[in-house]
């Protein structure tokens, strides 16, 4: 699955301009700088395919890759940067929800959580989204390079407990390093569960 071909195929800025329902969806979801950009690259093996769509003060929208026509990965915009303006932070919402319970072939979104960091309250807030929206979500640590083992069981536990309240969270936890590689064949397995054919 992950040996071909990932090609970004289409962004929408808008609800209304989606690409027509295809192929399984998994979206990736986390806050800016999370590491999402590097993330997505260090799984589909290219760099630069996840443009840097994420920083702060660059048009936000929903971008949508084709892997190996059997699966698009949908890299959402980055949530929870302190200089946003409270309508933005809305109009994120209102558009991440409208996507995420309108998308019936969404199968998945995999949360993005910095490994060195407390959770924050946009974190928290996202995972009510996901849980109101009834969209099944996967919490998936980054940056774990930066972290010492003893560090990151500690945080893995905290996580759990979390996604423990909440009834669309998947409960395993998959932790990873873009950087060095640790945890991606771990995540490309998950992802290819819901790979078609
Ligand atoms: P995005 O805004 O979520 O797309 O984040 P980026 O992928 O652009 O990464 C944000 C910053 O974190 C960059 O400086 C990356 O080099 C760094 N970064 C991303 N992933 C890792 C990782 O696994 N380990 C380390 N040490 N740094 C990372």
């Amino acid at each position: 699955l992950f040996a071909g071909e990932c090609e970004f195929f289409f962004g929408s800025q808008k609800i209304d301009q989606l690409p027509p329902i295809g192929r399984p969806e998994v979206a990736f979801a986390g806050r800016s700088n999370v590491g999402k950009s590097s993330l997505i690259n260090a799984l589909t093996g290219r760099r630069a395919l996840a443009r840097a769509s994420s920083e702060p003060g660059r048009t936000k929208q929903l971008n949508f890759f084709n892997l190996a026509d059997r699966v698009s990965l949908v890299d959402m915009p980055g949530y929870g940067f302190a200089k946003a303006a409270k309508s933005v932070k809305e109009d994120w919402q209102d558009m991440m929800f409208a996507y995420l319970r309108g998308r019936t072939t969404l199968e998945r979104v995999i949360l993005l959580l910095d490994a060195r960091i407390e959770l924050k309250e946009s974190d928290k807030d996202v995972m009510e989204l996901l849980n109101r929206a009834a969209v099944v979500f996967q919490i998936v640590l980054t940056k774990c390079d930066q972290v010492r083992p003893k560090a990151l069981a500690t945080k893995i536990a905290e996580v759990e407990a979390l996604a423990l309240k909440h009834a669309a969270a998947y409960p395993r936890i998959i932790s990873t390093s873009s950087e060095t590689g640790f945890g991606i064949e771990d995540l490309r397995a998950e992802i290819a569960r819901f790979a078609a054919p």
